[in-house]
């Protein structure tokens, strides 16, 4: 500035390395990040292109502007399968894969699904800033997990390296990543007259500082410039000043603010999107306009995405649940999985404490859970079922593990006199 005096001067240089010392010292992974640890972490990525679609048009991207942060919701095997290979639209069309150009798993393992100067398929119907078809000119990365469940440390350290390094190659500031969910938007539904954010959660638990990202996005450029009406749920994580990120756990459970829409988004009516009520009945999307009416769902009920049929439900409705292929233990037990209180029942004969189990994805199919659950209390020559269980024995909800690794209800038990030393007993908490 002309005229300046030499006053102004010293405080100008005062503040400038007053900022430079606090710039320098804020905590950031990514900063923190050394030649060595990139190069290292490079070397670990998985290639899993071989596994692409052979169907998908492999087309080179001519921009790159934005790096776009998804969540998977489904488990790393549904989530690698449905990248490469695509998915089943509620149309009943098929795409082709391609779906994200990296998958980060619940262990911090990368894999590199597309080769990152083609186009992939990952964003859908998007805007930001007024640019349309955002998967034209952005990156994209899935973690593996819900938007309602925790991303782990693991994954905020890899997406940390990761978003480091495409920062680098492509000259992307901090201001260049954003969510799916940011940048996803909707045409007028059942919930909004115009275009509108909220068609997709994805990454809406996307701790920025925790992957080592720096200043952002304060508003929404295309709320802002009248281009989508805001979804105020979103709106309220991404731009507001008070952060609600500590609610991310409960985040799939109906309450007044938290609708089927604001949990599910465009996914709200489909069949593999499934409402567990309080009373514990179970409906499908699809059922719920006919058979309930979107008003009329109880407080308390849990929304689980990308879910098996009908069928499969019914019969994990009691105490003995099983994973089946492709759901993960939150699924079954939410945040519950990692309790004292649920128990798993690994099919190599194995007993683990949900206190034991650090990431819900590596559990093994036919694993089965017992959830609200404490023991094992073992029956003994001088110690039958009764002194064990009380007058509860032959209830449903009291649970036998019987030497042989059969998982018994107590009111499928005939008789009692037969059961084996050695059968261990589970009560239920409450
Ligand atoms: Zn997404």
């Amino acid at each position: 500035m002309i005229g300046c005096t030499k006053f102004d001067n010293y405080r100008i240089i005062f503040v400038v390395s007053l900022f430079t010392i606090l710039f320098f010292h804020l905590p950031s992974i990514s900063t923190a990040a050394t030649e060595a640890d990139r190069q290292k972490f490079q070397r670990s990525i998985i290639d899993y292109r071989w596994q692409l679609n052979s169907e998908f048009k492999k087309i080179k991207r001519g921009e790159t502007s934005y790096i776009i942060v998804h969540t998977s919701e489904l488990g790393l095997n549904g989530t690698l399968r449905v990248i490469s290979k695509g998915k089943r639209l509620p149309s009943g069309r098929r795409t082709h894969g391609g779906h994200t150009h990296y998958v980060i798993a619940r262990d911090g393992r990368t894999y590199r699904m597309l080769d990152s100067k083609y186009k992939a398929d990952h964003a859908g119907l998007s805007m930001w800033n007024g640019e349309t078809d955002i998967s034209k000119i952005s990156i994209g990365i899935e973690l593996v997990g819900y938007h309602y469940s925790p991303i782990t440390m693991h994954q905020y350290r890899s997406i940390g390296l990761l978003i480091d390094i495409l920062q680098g190659v492509y000259s992307l500031s901090d201001r260049a990543v954003l969510t799916h969910s940011q940048v996803a938007y909707g045409f007028p539904n059942r919930w909004f007259k115009k275009n509108h954010r909220g068609r997709k959660r994805c990454a809406k638990n996307f701790i920025r500082t925790k992957a080592g990202l720096g200043p952002t996005w304060f508003y929404d450029p295309d709320v802002q410039a009248r281009r989508l009406t805001a979804d105020p749920q979103l709106a309220e994580v991404f731009y507001s000043r008070h952060k609600i990120y500590a609610k991310a756990d409960e985040a799939n459970i109906i309450s007044k603010s938290n609708t089927a829409w604001s949990i599910a988004g465009e996914d709200y009516d489909r069949q593999t999107t499934v409402y567990k009520f309080p009373n514990s009945r179970i409906y499908t999307g699809d059922q719920i306009s006919e058979k309930v009416g979107w008003n009329r769902i109880p407080p308390k009920t849990i929304v689980l995405l990308n879910q098996e049929t009908g069928i499969e439900l019914d019969r994990n409705k009691g105490p003995i649940k099983t994973i089946p292929d492709g759901r993960t233990a939150w699924s079954l037990a939410g945040k519950a999985y990692n309790r004292r209180t649920t128990i798993y029942f690994l099919p190599s004969g194995r007993i683990k404490y949900g206190s034991m189990i650090s990431n819900w994805d590596d559990l093994p199919v036919k694993t089965k859970i017992i959830i609200g659950y404490r023991g094992p209390f073992k029956i003994q020559r001088d110690r039958s079922a009764y002194q064990i269980a009380g007058v509860r024995y032959k209830d449903r909800k009291t649970i036998y593990y019987l030497p042989t690794q059969k998982l018994l209800a107590g009111n499928n038990i005939r008789d009692f006199n037969d059961l084996p030393s050695g059968t261990l007993v589970f009560l239920p908490i409450s």
